[in-house]
């Protein structure tokens, strides 16, 4: 009896002395991040998760976030955190398809879902399992980021009538897109960010692509390319927070639900930052430059474009076997969820069009 009374009053001390400490325990982490740390809305879910963080737990976790001006590795996020010089990234899983082709999934591909179907597919779907496989091999865990919604297909200086007037037009955009684009005959190129409205203004290039209404007026492309066409090739540019595994693993229980709560709220708070800034940009944009043309692709060359998406999808599934279950998994989800999609928002926004 009193054994038992002993090791039930050590329990209870080892319990709350664990307990105690967990609560105020300290730790210091630091976030890498892709992107210039002032390019609202991307740079705001690394900006916002470690405030959020320290909010929560009365100062004791920390997460101070580096953007790109810092530490000079925009595409070096995911060695950085894998190695461990930060505990945190936050970038986009399709930067490194050079590494693993089916990081592309948790980010968009052309003809993909829409973000509210990608988030369906993510938190009720086979999305995050698939997640937690892929980047099982780097030692992280991946997390959702923030989601852009559908971008835009981007400026043109001239209006695109067939897929003959894609042939030897010199274009930024990067990843599966430029792959589906060059397959049409577009010259595609890669240019830093910081070179793009000199190069579209000069004629360097014919076109481009960046995100939508309230990323592009920052960068003045209304201004040179009178052409803006509807997207097709990134429909719900979902960003990632990478977390290390080894530095996840050592929080204190009530940290990790803390932080994985908290990057959820930023994720989502990112859409929604972004959904406005657009829609205030486009209202700015259409006013200030009258002569900006909102433009569809063209059936034949929409069709040239999926006809291009699905051979690069079929070449990469018969390289790579979890590839193809990824996008077996995918088209079934999608499949349902698009005649939602639809049966719901579709036919809403048609309907109340009508009474316009
Ligand atoms: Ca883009």
């Amino acid at each position: 009896m009193k054994k038992s009374i002993t090791s039930i009053f050590i329990a209870f001390l080892l319990f709350s002395s664990h307990s105690a400490f967990a609560a105020q325990k300290t730790v210091k982490w630091k976030l890498a991040m892709t992107w210039p740390s002032t390019l609202t809305p991307l740079a705001s879910p690394a900006n916002k998760v470690g405030k959020l963080v320290s909010a929560m737990t009365g100062g004791k976790f920390t997460i101070k976030a580096d953007g790109k001006e810092k530490h000079k590795a925009a595409l070096g996020i995911l060695d950085m955190v894998k190695g461990g010089q930060y505990q945190m990234g936050h970038s986009g899983s399709y930067y490194w398809k050079g590494k693993d082709i089916n990081t592309v999934w948790f980010t968009t591909v052309p003809f993909g879902m829409t973000q509210s179907e990608q988030y369906a597919w993510f938190y009720y779907g086979d999305g995050i399992k698939y997640m937690n496989q892929v980047y099982d091999k780097f030692g992280v865990l991946n997390f959702p980021g923030g989601n852009t919604g559908v971008q835009m297909g981007g400026w043109f200086k001239k209006e695109i009538n067939s897929v003959a007037d894609l042939k030897g037009l010199k274009m930024r955009i990067p990843g599966l897109a430029g792959e589906v684009m060059a397959k049409l005959g577009v010259n595609v190129t890669n240019i830093p960010a910081g070179e793009l409205y000199t190069s579209l203004d000069r004629g360097a290039i014919d076109a481009l692509e960046w995100v939508g209404p309230g990323m592009d007026i920052k960068m003045g492309f209304h201004k040179v390319a009178p052409f803006y066409y509807t997207g097709w090739h990134e429909p719900a540019s979902e960003m990632q927070f990478m977390v290390n595994k080894k530095a996840f693993d050592k929080l204190p229980k009530e940290y990790q639900a803390i932080l994985i709560t908290a990057m959820k709220a930023v994720a989502s708070d990112m859409y929604y930052e972004n959904f406005a800034a657009s829609a205030n940009a486009w209202a700015k944009m259409k006013t200030d430059f009258p002569k900006i043309k909102v433009k569809t692709f063209p059936a034949p060359v929409v069709q040239a474009m999926k006809k291009a998406t699905d051979d690069i999808f079929a070449k990469y599934a018969g390289e790579n076997k979890l590839f193809k279950e990824i996008y077996d998994n995918q088209q079934a989800f999608m499949k349902k969820a698009r005649a939602w999609s639809i049966m719901s928002q579709f036919h809403y926004i048609k309907t109340s069009e009508m009474v316009k």
